[in-house]
């Protein structure tokens, strides 16, 4: 057997590569899973992650932002985690219209420096495309995904509370986090207000009380210290790194190759499906190819566009499978230009113990039954009430007497909130890559065209509005609310590009998340959206990926996506 031959490629070990790492494995396949950037040990390659602030040269501020002009704008970029993030120096993009492409170039991608919050989709996000008449109808339904809904939590470990909401489906949970006792006071006020409007606690990736299948994954307790981002010794919180790759090592079948920059998916036109890949190596710059019968493509939403655009082929000259032409349109993301501020008295007697890393929650009560407002798609907004502020005590820049009085006086409270809404996909809004500037491997770049339109504006005007209503509601004070004009793509919920639909005309893929015109291809991460809810996206993406891994199992099995010079070795 060819060393470079293998039953199944993942391209990216991040949130959905790890998924489908973990289950084409366990599914007995022997799989290589390739990585663009370099490994990342769970536990080892934490470097920061039992630091104080005193033990940083910037005291845990950013460090010189020259390098980072992009991801320095993400909030969980400083001096303590910027060792994930990708320094946009080394990896330029043409922004033909602002878009802030926040990226983590390692083994686990993003899943290190995520915020863990982990909603469901309901049957309304999967049906409104329809309904209301945007996107192209999912070919899916909320039936289809729940069971692998059930399967990821359970595994991952998701904590969370059942509400009992239409629009929010409950999951598999481990205890909740708790609401402190402002967050509780809105919740009561809301709740007497507002039929359908409900405050309730983040679902959140933490383990809060460990399963045993967490245990025999290695993971612990979540200690709510709240230094995620800097990878979690304890494996509290999930990422690729804890959870999914050394689950998928255990079986034996994994290989992974750290440095492998995926250039393209080879296609073969005599059997019509697609062969292997072409890898460049990140470090020697040698070029390589690697077979496989199914490949998944889970490079991150404009990366895995960006791979599928340059499979050329004279079948496939504008990208792999692309007879419709849509390849790279229909970009979408979350809508988080709208924020809230307030201050409130009458608790200064309550405190509350941990770092808690989720916050409070008001699920989407705009066009969620029905069409009710002036604008398309929902938006959830997000809070949460503290004293103080995050540079209290040891996080403060104060020392002496300055230092002892912030350590004794918990502050005045404070809440924060903000929104999270649905950006409605449109044609306009692609990706493509560009005719002639490359990157340090020789692979094109891409070129982001991709911006707001008068839909994102009129929902986060209506938050601002309902945000001070809920807020005054309340009793809080000094309520202020804003448009952050902050640019598309900085919410790092990027989706689209790929779309899963019924129709091969206007879609790229089936309802297993496979290329309609190349089937032992699968795209499960985000590029597969056909419309993004409201909802924090990665908990969908895992669902998708351990379904269509599933079925690409039972498809081999059945020989249905194997060309017969490849069943004996299948066999072997
Ligand atoms: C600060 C922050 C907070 C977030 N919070 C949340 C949250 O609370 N909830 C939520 O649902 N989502 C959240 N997200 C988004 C979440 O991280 C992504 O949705 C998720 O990681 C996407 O998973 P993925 O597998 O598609 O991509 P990633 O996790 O990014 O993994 C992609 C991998 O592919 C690799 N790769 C890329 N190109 C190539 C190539 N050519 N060849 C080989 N390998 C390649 C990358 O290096 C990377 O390791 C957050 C993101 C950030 C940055």
């Amino acid at each position: 057997m060819n060393k470079n031959t293998f039953d199944a490629i993942v391209i990216g070990s991040g949130i959905s590569g790890g998924w489908a790492a973990k289950e084409l494995c366990e599914g007995g396949l022997r799989t290589l899973v390739l990585e663009r950037g370099r490994d990342v040990k769970h536990q080892e390659d934490y470097p920061t992650a039992m630091k104080n602030p005193w033990d940083f040269t910037h005291h845990g501020k950013n460090p010189d932002p020259s390098e980072n002009s992009i991801v320095k704008k993400c909030y969980a970029f400083d001096e303590s985690t910027s060792h994930f993030f990708v320094k946009d120096k080394e990896h330029p993009y043409v922004q033909e219209k602002p878009f802030d492409w926040i990226r983590g170039y390692q083994v686990g991608g993003k899943s290190l420096i995520w915020a863990r919050q982990t909603q469901r989709w309901s049957s309304f996000e999967f049906s409104s495309p329809k309904r209301d008449g945007y996107a192209v109808e999912w070919p899916i339904n909320y039936q289809d995904i729940e069971p692998y809904y059930s399967h990821v939590e359970k595994f991952v470990g998701i904590s969370g509370n059942k509400d009992g909401l239409k629009g929010l489906p409950d999951g598999e949970f481990l205890p909740p986090w708790e609401l402190n006792c402002v967050e509780k006071e809105i919740q009561r006020k809301v709740k007497e207000k507002y039929q359908n409007r409900h405050v309730i606690i983040g679902r959140c990736a933490h383990l809060t009380e460990p399963k045993k299948i967490h245990l025999e994954q290695g993971r612990a307790q979540c200690q709510a210290r709240h230094l995620c981002y800097r990878g979690c010794p304890y494996g509290a919180y999930f990422s690729s790194n804890s959870s999914t790759l050394p689950w998928a090592a255990k079986t034996g079948k994994l290989t992974l190759r750290p440095n492998s920059v995926v250039e393209s998916i080879l296609y073969d036109e005599k059997k019509q499906k697609a062969i292997g890949v072409r890898v460049i190596d990140a470090i020697s710059q040698e070029v390589i190819e690697f077979k496989a019968k199914i490949i998944f493509v889970n490079a991150s939403c404009l990366n895995t566009n960006l791979i599928l655009l340059n499979s050329k082929s004279n079948r496939f000259p504008t990208g792999l499978s692309n007879d419709s032409g849509i390849l790279g349109h229909y970009i979408s993301f979350h809508n988080y230009r709208g924020n809230a501020s307030a201050s409130i008295e009458g608790f200064e007697e309550s405190y509350y113990r941990g770092r808690r890393p989720t916050s409070a929650f008001i699920p989407s009560f705009r066009n969620v039954e029905k069409r009710d407002s002036d604008f398309l798609g929902g938006y959830m907004m997000a809070f949460s009430a503290s004293r103080g502020g995050w540079n209290r005590g040891v996080s403060s820049l104060s020392f002496g007497e300055d230092y002892k009085n912030s350590v004794a006086q918990p502050g005045p409270w404070h809440i924060f909130m903000m929104m999270q809404g649905e950006n409605i996909p449109i044609w306009e809004n692609h990706v493509r890559l560009h005719p002639e500037k490359k990157d340090a491997w020789g692979i094109p770049q891409l070129i982001t065209s991709v911006a707001y339109t008068d839909n994102d504006e009129k929902m986060q005007l209506d938050f601002q509005k309902q945000a001070h209503e809920i807020l005054d509601l309340a009793g809080a004070k000094n309520i202020r609310t804003w448009d952050t004009h902050q640019n598309p793509g900085l919410d790092i919920h990027e989706m689209g590009g790929v779309r899963m639909g019924l129709d091969p005309k206007t879609s790229l893929l089936n309802k297993h998340n496979q290329l309609h015109a190349c089937k032992n291809v699968f795209v499960t991460d985000g590029a597969s959206m056909t419309s993004v809810g409201n909802q924090n996206p990665s908990l969908t993406f895992m669902a998708l990926t351990a379904r269509a891994a599933q079925f690409a199992i039972s498809e081999l099995k059945k020989l249905n996506l194997i060309w017969i010079g490849a069943l004996l070795s299948l066999f072997s």
